[in-house]
């Protein structure tokens, strides 16, 4: 009999296989990015049915024999149904599954990046937040949890802290308005703007999701994180071909 383990985490992908199956791939604490087989969870009455979709939340449990995980129960904690009465949220939840999927890695400590989807799906269904910003707090912190990321509090060029009122992706971070002359890619952005980026680098996860922006500020946020994106992602989002036209 092969031991029996227990894991937190959430469906991050379920798609069917076979007859009557469904393969999963868990995002979780212990184990990080795992896949398993969800045996008969999709024949009606299964007990792995609603727990092997996409958003479920809670514990599993994980059977290993020869090489792969089979899905044997599960206690799920949130469903995260609510999201599917609001079409922006649910596909930008999906977005976030999806990146979540590509920056994930196997048998590696997958808290930090459970606790952030966790935090922005709750964000996603608070009406006091926009989900746009949700959105771009979420791909920036995503790329700080994988340790990739721009340079936010110095000057690219000259290494000064002050007056940085540009971004460039060509150089990986801001630039002060001494050093952007002349350069070509770069993004005017204002104060708030700035430190709206700098505080979602330096910010714990469950303080993230606490304030809002102007439409301005969104708007560079916008734009900067569209580059950073195009950068530190090298693979299309499915998701997003629909969520750009939403949003
Ligand atoms: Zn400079």
């Amino acid at each position: 009999m092969a031991d029996q383990i227990k894991v937190t985490g959430m469906v991050i992908a379920s798609a069917p296989i076979g007859e009557n199956d469904k393969r999963i791939v868990l995002l979780t604490k212990e184990k990080g990015k795992i896949s398993a087989f969800a045996r008969g969870a999709r024949r009606p009455g299964s007990q792995l049915m609603a727990p092997s979709d996409s958003f479920a939340f809670g514990s599993f449990y994980l059977v290993c024999a020869r090489d792969y995980y089979t899905l044997a129960g599960a206690e799920i904690t949130n469903y995260f149904r609510e999201l599917a009465d609001d079409l922006t949220a649910t596909y930008t939840a999906c977005y976030f599954l999806e990146l979540a999927a590509y920056f994930a890695v196997e048998n590696q400590d997958g808290s930090q990046m459970l606790n952030l989807i966790y935090a922005a799906f709750k964000a996603l269904l608070n009406p006091n937040i926009d989900n746009r910003l949700v959105r771009h707090i979420y791909e920036l912190k995503i790329l700080v949890i994988n340790g990739e990321y721009p340079e936010f509090f110095r000057c690219r060029i000259c290494k000064g802290e002050d007056n940085l009122t540009g971004f460039s992706i060509a150089h990986d971070g801001v630039v002060c308005g001494g050093c952007k002359s002349g350069m070509g890619d770069v993004i005017t952005i204002c104060q708030s703007a700035l430190y709206t980026l700098q505080f979602i680098v330096c910010t714990d996860i469950r303080k993230l999701f606490t304030f809002r922006v102007s439409e301005e500020v969104l708007s560079e946020l916008r734009m900067v994180m569209a580059r950073c994106m195009n950068t530190y992602v090298d693979r299309r989002m499915k998701s997003l071909e629909i969520l750009d036209e939403l949003m």
